[in-house]
C-alpha cells in the first residue's frame, strides 16, 4: 500500500441488528488498528430497527471512535440506508459493510488497496457466498446476468455485487441523484469513473435470519430494471406485434376451416383471444411498473427520513 490518502468512511446499514452491535464496533476498531496510516469514520444507519440497535451501538461507541448513528423514522430499506450513509459521511471515500460481519478483514484491505491505487469505485464480489448453491444464489445470479444484459449500466458486475467502495466524487454524484426507488449500487455503476473489483469469501451470518426478505429482493429487482432499462417495454411491443400476427394467421385459418366445414374453429378463436388478452394484461402490468415509479419521482418525497443523529 502507498501513502495515506485521507479519511475512509465505513457505512453500515443496520435493521434489527442489536445482536451484532458489539461485533460492529470491535470490527471497526480492528479495521482502524490494521491500517494506521488512514483516518476512519463510522456511520451506522439504523433503518427503523425496533430492537434497540441504535441504543446498543451508542452504548458501546466512544468519542475517539469518530462514529455516528443515523436513525431513520421507520424502515426504508438497505439502499435508502446506504444512501443516507453517503449523505452523512465526510470521508474521501466510503466503504459499505453489513451489520452481520459477513466480510473478512482481508476484503476491507483489498478495497483500500484498489482505492489507493486510483480507483473511484471498487466492487465487492463474493467469490464464495455463505448461502452457497441455494435459491438465493440462483436468484442473485439470474438477476445480475439479466440486468447486465438489458440495462444501461454494463459495468454492473454479472456476479452480483454485495458491497462497494466509492470515492468522494462518485458520492457527490450519488448524493445529487433523486430517484425514489433505488438500487444504489446500479446508480454508482451508472456514474462511470474507474471501476475495479475485489473478490472475497463471505462469512456465515453469526446470528438470526437475513433481514433481506424475498419481498425486498423482488422490489429491488423491479426497481433496478425499471430505473435502468427500457428493454421490457420493447419486449412488450414485440410481443404485441407477434400476438397480432398470430391472431391474423389464426383468423385466416379459421375462415378457411369454416369454409371447408372443418371442426375446431371455435377452440382456435378462444385460444387466440385468451393469448391476446394475456399479452395486454402483461403489457399493462409492465407499463404500470414504469408509471408508478414515474409517479413516485414526480411526488418527490424524501428517500428516507432521519429522526435522529446520535
Ligand atoms: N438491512 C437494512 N434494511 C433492511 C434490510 C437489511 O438496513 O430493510 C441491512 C442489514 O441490517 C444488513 C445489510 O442490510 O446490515 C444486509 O442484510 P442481511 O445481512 O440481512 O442480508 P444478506 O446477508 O442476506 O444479504
Ligand atoms: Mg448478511
Amino acid at each position: 500500500m502507498t501513502s495515506a490518502q485521507g479519511t475512509l468512511s465505513i457505512i453500515i446499514p443496520a435493521y434489527n441488528e442489536h445482536e451484532g452491535a458489539a461485533e460492529i464496533v470491535s470490527f471497526y476498531r480492528e479495521i482502524r488498528a490494521s491500517v494506521p496510516d488512514l483516518e476512519f469514520e463510522l456511520v451506522v444507519v439504523d433503518d427503523g430497527s425496533t430492537d434497540g440497535t441504535s441504543d446498543a451501538l451508542v452504548e458501546l461507541l466512544r468519542p475517539e471512535d469518530r462514529a455516528k448513528v443515523v436513525v431513520f423514522s421507520r424502515n426504508f430499506g438497505a439502499h435508502a440506508a446506504i444512501s443516507a450513509g453517503f449523505a452523512h459521511c465526510s470521508g474521501d471515500a466510503a466503504l459499505t459493510l453489513s451489520a452481520d460481519r459477513q466480510e473478512p478483514l482481508s476484503a476491507v484491505h483489498s478495497f483500500i488497496e484498489e482505492w489507493r491505487s486510483g480507483a473511484d469505485l471498487v466492487w465487492g464480489l463474493r467469490a464464495v457466498r455463505s448461502s452457497k448453491g441455494g435459491s438465493n444464489e440462483f436468484f442473485a445470479r439470474s438477476f445480475s446476468t439479466t440486468f447486465n444484459a438489458i440495462s444501461t449500466v454494463p459495468t454492473y458486475p454479472r456476479e452480483g455485487p454485495s458491497h462497494i467502495l466509492v470515492s468522494r466524487r462518485v458520492m457527490d454524484v450519488l448524493n445529487a441523484m433523486p430517484e425514489q426507488n433505488r438500487n444504489v449500487l446500479a446508480m454508482a455503476a451508472w456514474t462511470g469513473f474507474d471501476q475495479r473489483r475485489v473478490y472475497f469469501e463471505q462469512l456465515p451470518r453469526p446470528y438470526g435470519e437475513s433481514r433481506w426478505t424475498s419481498a425486498k429482493k423482488v422490489k429491488l429487482v423491479l426497481d433496478s430494471i425499471v430505473e435502468f432499462s427500457a428493454v421490457p417495454l420493447t419486449w412488450v411491443l414485440l410481443a404485441g406485434f407477434a400476438m397480432a400476427g398470430l391472431g391474423l394467421v389464426a383468423l385466416v385459418a379459421a375462415l378457411v376451416m369454416a369454409l371447408v366445414g372443418a371442426q375446431g374453429t371455435g377452440l382456435m378463436l378462444v385460444g387466440v383471444v385468451l393469448g391476446a388478452v394475456g399479452v395486454q394484461v402483461v403489457a399493462l402490468g409492465v407499463l404500470g411498473q414504469y408509471v408508478s415509479r414515474a409517479g413516485d419521482d414526480a411526488r418527490r418525497r424524501p428517500v428516507y427520513i432521519v429522526q435522529d443523529v446520535r
